[in-house]
């Protein structure tokens, strides 16, 4: 069993996380929860500011907050001296409302609504992330509009295809995002943004995708970022002082995952940065990186209490869970793979393969298949492991279910995040119509 940071298993064989015995928190709080170990997701923040830090480049590690963003990540995010990622104006009202330093937040996106854009121009953001020729236009008019300069990167798609999940890499020329580097819309567009009157233009930025394992692509990145940057300097008489080089760094879900310490990854882009400029004798940027999951992935655990069970002899042993893909929708995404432990017995030899099912009205709604699990029984724990990034991020209401809570543990304390959904939230929005309400029967 591979157990993530203060992850343990006590005297008791119950498994542990951040000093707070999981069947208390169960007790506590309920099932599922989302149980997040503090002191993991600091850890991994420092190791990227630390290894920056290192490399003697002038940086700023972005927390891209769509992997968790709840105020007290925001919170944390910024006791670490990160900076904040945002891609909807849901995600900036999170970050504002949490005081997160608004000239240390990015909004990304490559459809941000007239809305969205006036309400971070009123804030006073720090950096918009421009993906199109239309935000480029509608930017610079409501920034007009207002008097306000500001700062943006263009967002680049370098032709840098990472080796992961076809859904999930995005450096490719056949991409939603940003502007093509190959076919001279990013040289076109730096045009356009240099010519505005309202938008200062930084950088460029890339990202080549997510859950990554080499540094290769990055490298790559680099290589075609800054090219792009001397190219510019050249042709335009412009320089660039910003590269921000994206997210995308991978985590261990399961065995066989095999991601590099973070420092590997820091110092191959710094490497490659150092290396390209003096090579090109460009004035060394400034860095920007964007990881989200390598961030709070492995610092998430989902508690859940197993129900029901269907043995289908010869073929397959189900254990359903009261939880699912409302609270995961992972691996019916992305066919995502995950490990896991009965919390409550975690010492116990493991005897059976199962697979885990959610609750949900839908065949697709697993969670693991094929688990070597001990014999378990109605109300055992089943706690699974690194579910921090995209999980509460990606959660639902279908059937109606009501999203888990999210505690934070940390030093035999745990703190309450996110409460769990109430039923006033599931009608909350809810309204019957004049003509549908029910009439008072006449006598
Ligand atoms: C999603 C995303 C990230 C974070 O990706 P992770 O794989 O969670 O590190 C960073 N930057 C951009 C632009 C993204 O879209």
């Amino acid at each position: 069993m591979y157990l993530h940071g203060t992850s343990k298993i006590n005297s008791k064989g119950h498994l542990e996380i951040g000093g707070c015995d999981v069947t208390d928190l169960a007790e506590q709080f309920g099932t599922p929860l989302y149980i997040v170990d503090e002191e993991l997701v600091r850890q991994r923040a420092r190791e990227f500011v630390e290894a920056f830090r290192g490399t003697g480049l002038r940086h700023q590690v972005a927390y891209a907050s769509k992997a968790f963003c709840v105020m007290a990540m925001c919170r944390i995010a910024e006791e670490e001296g990160m900076s904040l990622d945002v891609v909807s104006d849901g995600e900036l009202y999170t970050a504002l409302q949490a005081g997160f330093p608004v000239e240390r937040i990015h909004f990304h996106g490559n459809n941000k609504t007239a809305e969205e854009i006036v309400m971070a121009l009123d804030a006073g953001i720090g950096c918009f992330v421009v993906d199109n020729f239309i935000e480029l236009d509608l930017l610079n008019t409501l920034a007009a509009e207002k008097g306000k300069m500001v700062n943006i990167l263009l967002r680049i798609t370098p032709g840098v295809e990472a080796h992961t999940h076809d859904y999930i890499s995005t450096g490719q020329q056949d991409s939603k995002f940003g502007f093509d580097l190959g076919n001279g819309s990013a040289f076109r567009a730096v045009e356009t943004a240099i010519a505005q009157s309202n938008l200062k233009l930084l950088g460029v930025h890339s990202h080549i995708g997510s859950q990554i394992f080499e540094v290769e692509g990055f490298r790559m990145a680099v290589e075609k970022v800054t090219a792009f940057a001397v190219e510019i300097r050249n042709k335009l008489d412009y320089t660039f002082t910003v590269l921000n080089l994206g997210g995308g760094f991978g985590i261990r879900y399961v065995e066989g995952d095999s991601p590099l310490p973070v420092a590997h990854y820091v110092q191959a882009i710094a490497d490659a940065v150092i290396a390209t400029c003096s090579g090109a004798q460009f004035p060394l940027p400034e860095i920007w990186i964007e990881p989200g999951r390598s961030i709070v992935g492995d610092a998430g655990t989902t508690l859940y209490t197993i129900g029901t069970s269907k043995d289908i002899p010869g073929v397959r042993k189900y254990i359903a869970v009261d939880g699912g893909m409302t609270d995961n929708p992972r691996p019916a995404l992305y066919e995502s793979r995950y490990e896991a432990v009965v919390a409550n017995r975690a010492n116990d030899q493991v005897t059976e393969l199962v697979s885990v099912a959610g609750k949900c009205c839908e065949s697709g709604d697993m969670l693991i298949w094929d688990l070597k699990l001990p014999a378990v029984n109605s109300g055992d724990l089943l706690a699974v492991f690194c579910t921090g990034a995209y999980n509460y991020a990606m959660a639902s209401n279908y059937n109606r279910i009501r999203r888990p809570a999210v505690v934070f543990v940390r030093d035999g304390q745990a703190d309450l995040v996110v409460a769990r959904e109430t039923y006033h939230n599931i009608v909350g929005n809810d309204i019957i119509p004049a003509r549908l309400q029910k009439q008072a029967v006449a006598k």
